[in-house]
């Protein structure tokens, strides 16, 4: 037996409490921040920085705006503020454009210091601000004026980190400085030189240094390009190499496609397909009759007929011997793509299996046997499908659709339960280009670009609370005129529970006070699948004028009658959902109308609004969804496996991220699994920072 020594942590590797002025204590306020050891805390990045390098004569302050000023210290008093019991320092500073006081609030021993600089120059930064006796600046940061270049705070581009409690400015500054000083000749270039040359990219260490301490703006801005570039290279790195194996893999099925096989389907739809579609029915065939397995995303807004599209797929498959399924988020869906998909394969004998949670255990007893006995050659459901007990025969195709509303994890359990089928994945989600790029990296991507002919736009109202009795005029009106509406009640994000309350409640209203002459129903998440499913056949056989209903008509829902969505309290929802919620109707032939009852009171929910008066367009949506939004809250992208980004920003660095893709891209054609030795430190890093998201599998 061999005995194990202990293996010395140095390096980056060093505990951060091991850095020069941490400890113990301040070690475990950093470990809230996620640092935990050298390397983190050069990755603990700056938010934002301050430049302090100008000075500016005190005749020049505005308040409000940070600024520092060389000055020279007059007198300096302390006093005893006996109301607030404070303790109030001030100094009498002047320049030989003015006077201005210097004030510091419980910083006993502020005077002392500052005594022995009286009619001795310093340099302070702060904001200014209007005080009893002109501007004043409060608790500036200060240092004496000869002594300036070794300031980690003065007359430099000033580093401003995140912080938590119990870490201050000073400290955190004071601590990277120090870990800089001794750990910054460990950090390790990891690009190769070509990469670095073709991009002109500063070395990983004057990065790292300039991006803490920048020596200029010029050198900062070199050192975040590095540093972006990085982040964003090492990610599309990581997807081009799962791509790569994914392609490599041609253990797929290879379909047979021909014009023979989609003709009769094709024949027997009640309209011709838009461009757009047959397009990316093209893209689909292609991919279906290699032996690669297809992974393919197919995006389309609301209303651009993805189904069809689906249904295409489903039929190659079938016809080739296997099984399909389709899974969708919501049983409302599932049921829906159910009677949709039914009728479009009906004049082809083809009768497609439901599945859902809701079914009886009967049913759900036969669904499982013709599905394991491949009878079934179609089977539509919700997650049902996934299920331990679910066994298909055959599984060739496997069609996701409304992918953001399952996580990726269960994508990859559906395409699990066949062998190796071809995966298409449908979404409504108009992801902007960018984010595509970096969340389905390893996806391929179709796009359906155009509404079927003949829907006429979408007109989108905004309208204030007191003229909501205007907006009911306006549904009475179009129900005479023989259309059916929908109206959102407000969001409630707490509770299912309070969500179906405050539906109840507003349906109660309008059923007894707004519209007690008309046929008005309730649709909420509470409800039994039962009478959910009644309530939705109602309507689309038009027994219903009215549905009042929570978000769970946002989905995929097709009623072409329905010509008019409302959506009360409109500035609770995000543009995503205002947007799937406008989906519903424009469907048919009428005019359709989109009203939000809407008194935002943010800057934010009015952009918001703004820009769905403004557009029905769902790219541009998104775009601007993100540019409000940010990129962390978009879309609940959280769950749908967006990388966390430490420096690079995904709107603001767009031209970066394609730099690195197809850098990227290109290094992986030529050495797949980065065995070439000046691509060993790459490699070790992508090990180490992806193998968490099982985003590599590095052969
Ligand atoms: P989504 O992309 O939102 O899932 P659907 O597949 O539900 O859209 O299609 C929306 C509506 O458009 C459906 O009623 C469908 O029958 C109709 N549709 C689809 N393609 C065409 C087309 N090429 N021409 C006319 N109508 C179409
Ligand atoms: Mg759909």
């Amino acid at each position: 037996m061999s005995v194990q020594k202990p293996v010395r942590i140095t390096g980056l590797d060093t505990d951060v409490k091991f850095v020069k002025g941490v400890g113990d204590r301040l070690a475990k306020i950093l470990n809230r921040l996620g640092v935990f050891n050298v390397r983190d805390l050069f990755m603990h990045y700056p938010g934002r920085y301050e430049d302090r390098t100008k000075i500016c004569p005190i005749y020049n302050l505005r308040a409000g705006e940070p600024a520092s000023i060389q000055v020279n210290v007059l007198a300096v008093e302390e006093k005893r503020s006996p109301k607030a019991h404070m303790l109030i320092t001030k100094a009498a500073v002047c320049d030989d454009s003015g006077i201005i006081y210097l004030t510091w609030f419980n910083q006993s021993y502020i005077k002392n210091k500052l005594i022995k600089f009286v009619n001795k120059e310093i340099i302070a930064f702060g904001t200014p601000q209007v005080g009893i006796k002109g501007l004043e600046i409060n608790n500036p940061e200060w240092e004496e004026a000869g002594n300036i270049s070794d300031s980690l705070s003065i007359n430099r581009i000033v580093p401003i980190y995140p912080l938590t409690d119990g870490l201050h400015q000073g400290s955190i500054r004071r601590i990277v400085h120090q870990a800089l000083d001794k750990y910054l000749h460990d950090v390790e270039e990891i690009l190769p030189d070509e990469i670095l040359d073709k991009r002109d990219l500063i070395d990983l260490q004057c990065a790292v240094g300039n991006i803490h301490f920048p020596e200029s703006k010029e050198a900062f801005d070199a050192a975040r390009y590095r540093l972006v570039y990085e982040e964003f290279f090492l990610l599309q790195l990581a997807l081009a190499i799962k791509k790569h194996n994914i392609t490599a893999d041609t253990n797929g099925i290879a379909f047979k496609v021909t014009e023979e096989i989609t003709k009769d389907f094709f024949e027997s739809l009640p309209f011709t397909l838009t461009n757009s579609q047959r397009c990316v029915i093209n893209d689909i065939s292609r991919d279906m009759s290699r032996s690669v397995s297809m992974n393919r995303l197919l995006q389309g807004d609301v209303g651009s007929g993805k189904t069809v599209v689906a249904a295409a797929a489903i039929v190659i498959a079938i016809k080739n011997g296997y099984q399909a399924a389709i899974m969708a988020p919501t049983e409302i869906l599932a049921e829906q793509h159910y009677n949709v998909i039914s009728k479009m394969l009906e004049k082809l004998g083809i009768k497609p299996v439901l599945l859902t949670s809701s079914i009886t255990a009967a049913g759900k007893r036969k669904a499982r046997d013709l599905i394991s006995s491949g009878e079934a050659q179609v089977v539509i459901g919700t997650h049902a499908l996934i299920q331990d007990d679910i066994d298909f025969n055959k599984l060739g195709l496997a069609v996701i659709d409304e992918q953001h509303r399952f996580g990726v994890l269960q994508r990859v359990a559906l395409k699990e339960k066949g062998w190796n089928p071809d995966v298409l994945v449908m979404t409504a989600t108009p992801i902007p280009r960018t984010l595509a790029l970096t969340v389905y990296g390893d996806l391929d991507i179709s796009v359906i670009d155009e509404l079927p002919p003949g829907r006429k736009p979408i007109r989108t109202h905004w309208k204030t609370g007191n003229q909501r009795n205007h907006v009911y005029q306006a549904v009475r009106k179009l129900v005479n005129e023989g259309r059916q509406i929908y109206i959102v009640c407000p969001l409630i994000e707490e509770s299912e529970k309070l969500q179906a309350k405050a539906a109840k409640e507003l349906a109660e209203h309008l059923a007894n006070n707004v519209f007690p002459d008309l046929e008005l129903q309730l649709l909420h998440g509470q409800m039994k699948p039962a009478e959910k499913e009644e309530i939705m056949r109602q309507f689309r056989d038009g027994e219903i004028n009215i549905l009042v209903s929570t978000t769970v008509i946002e989905v995929g829902v097709d009623v072409p009658n329905a010509c008019v969505m409302v959506v009360e309290d409109a500035e609770r929802f995000g543009l995503a959902q205002l947007h799937q919620l406008r989906g519903r109707v424009g469907r048919g032939e009428h005019q359709s109308f989109c009203v939000l009852i809407a008194d935002p009171k943010t800057e934010e929910g009015r952009d918001r609004l703004n820009v769905m008066v403004r557009t029905t367009n769902g790219f541009e949506i998104a775009e601007e969804d993100l540019r409000i939004r940010g990129p962390g809250e978009f879309y609940g992208t959280r769950q749908s496996g967006i990388p966390s980004l430490r420096i690079a920003n995904i709107l603001r660095d767009v031209d970066i991220l394609e730099q690195s893709r197809e850098d990227a891209f290109e290094l992986v054609k030529s050495d797949s699994y980065l065995k070439k030795d000046a691509h060993q430190k790459l490699r070790k890093e992508i090990v180490k920072r992806f193998n968490s998201f099982e985003l590599v599998s590095l052969g």
